[in-house]
């Protein structure tokens, strides 16, 4: 099994709803981000995923859809008084955490067809949240 990993990095800003005393207000976060891919064969070019499709696919999007963004839950009352603002504000359903950006940008990569295992976010130095996909049920359907 071949495994490689990327490193990228972005800015955002979020609070989280519920009673999380200095995080319920809105402040930001200079996050980074690492994606696991893995392989059972390389490809013509003897590698997992070139490290330029990467940063092509899942960078971009990164860097387009939550770099520089506000991204918070879709039931906090600030969403409509900052896009009326000219903020750039992005939702998600529920609390914009860590793990939630994780799982989002896994899913995402999926989407762009990589063959993510892992995605970890570090929202500040010492800590992180992790994604993983269920590996598993994914080798039970392998041939
Ligand atoms: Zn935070």
């Amino acid at each position: 099994m071949y495994q490689v990993a990327k490193t990228l990095y972005f800015n955002y800003g979020h609070r989280l709803l519920g009673g999380h005393d200095k995080c319920s207000h809105l402040h930001g976060h200079s996050a980074k981000v690492r994606i696991v891919l893995r392989a059972r064969k390389l490809d013509r070019q003897g590698m997992v995923v070139d490290f330029f499709d990467i940063k092509n696919t899942i960078g971009n999007w990164i860097e387009r859809e939550l770099d520089h963004k506000m991204i918070l839950n879709a039931r906090d009352p600030l969403v409509k008084l900052l896009q009326k603002a000219g903020e750039p504000v992005v939702t998600v359903q529920g609390n914009p955490t860590a793990e939630r950006l994780a799982e989002w940008i896994f899913k995402e990569s999926r989407r762009m067809k990589l063959p993510v295992v892992e995605v970890s976010l570090w929202e500040s130095e010492d800590s992180m949240a992790v994604y993983t996909a269920n590996l598993k049920s994914r080798e039970r359907n392998e041939p």
